[in-house]
């Protein structure tokens, strides 16, 4: 097993800092996916083969994490994302041991920023139709409201993931804040319109002068879709969009100099983009 592997199936209940100039922000694993390769329909075997012994993975033996983060100012405690929640258990469904390692509980939770609303993002908000953090707001882009209420606009792998989105909307129905991109949700916390993955998909800005985007589904595994954008996910949405998203995410950070977090960026989750020349690639960030 590669040491990227090694690393991704040790993440669950697992807290780390990452340092920001903003609010206090940390990555919080819920565990790993198990993935086959056919999620990626258009990766060349051979180059993608390279490319993941490379970066410590095998394609023959994939897997995905999958990160939550929180944000911690001097009066919010703000999770983004909530992880897969008890239904893929044992790899999956580690956020409350991680939220505990960081020192909190669910019911400390304060305002749940969502990235969108596939289930393994999202199932974690829910369990038995309850809402499982009790104390939270739920804030949710408009664009994705609407989509996942629009039924006649799922295809039949989007359609897989409708009953998690909405059971987390009828859960917190009367704590929902409907959010735009380009929005502030708290002193050094922006919501960024990531459209693609799913039509309303956001990422989160924290902090200035040194940020880190948690770009949400933009990337789903930087070995590959770093040097090939072009490489997508079954789970997008819209194939052609994703990957305009992804394009012009990745000239962003390269030219800002902007950290990269996400879901399912190998744990703890974030990245730097580096191009020389035509040579684009990545380093992982551990603080
Ligand atoms: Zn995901």
């Amino acid at each position: 097993m590669g040491e990227t592997t090694r690393r991704i199936r040790d993440a669950g209940g697992r807290a780390e800092i990452i340092t920001t100039d903003g609010p206090k922000l940390l990555a919080l694993g819920d565990g790993y996916l198990d993935l086959d390769l056919s999620r990626f329909p258009d990766v060349v075997r051979g180059v993608g083969d390279e490319l993941a012994i490379a970066d410590g993975q095998d394609l023959n033996d994939l897997c995905l994490s999958v990160n939550a983060f929180l944000v911690e100012t001097p009066d919010r405690l703000c999770l983004i994302d909530a992880g897969d929640g008890a239904r893929r258990a044992p790899s999956l469904g580690h956020l409350e041991k991680a939220l505990k390692s960081a020192g909190y509980d669910r019911a400390d939770i304060t305002d749940l920023f969502m990235t969108h609303l596939h289930g393994d993002h999202a199932a974690g908000l829910v369990q038995d139709g309850a809402r499982l953090f009790e104390n939270a707001q739920l804030f949710v882009s408009e664009e994705e409201n609407r989509y996942w209420n629009a039924p006649e606009e799922h295809d039949a792998i989007q359609a897989t993931q409708a009953p998690f989105a909405l059971a987390a909307l009828e859960a917190y129905r009367e704590r929902i804040t409907l959010i735009k991109p380009g929005q502030n949700l708290v002193e050094g916390v922006e919501a960024v319109g990531l459209p693609g993955h799913t039509p309303g998909q956001v990422g989160f800005r924290i902090g200035n002068e040194l940020p880190v985007l948690v770009s949400a589904d933009a990337i789903h595994l930087p070995a590959l879709q770093i040097k090939h954008p072009e490489w997508g996910f079954l789970f997008d949405a819209d194939r052609s969009k994703a990957l305009e998203t992804r394009l012009g995410l990745l000239d962003a950070v390269v030219e800002t100099n902007i950290r990269l977090a996400g879901a399912h960026i190998p744990f703890p989750g974030v990245i730097k983009v580096v191009r020389n020349n035509e040579n684009i690639g990545y380093e992982t960030i551990r603080d």
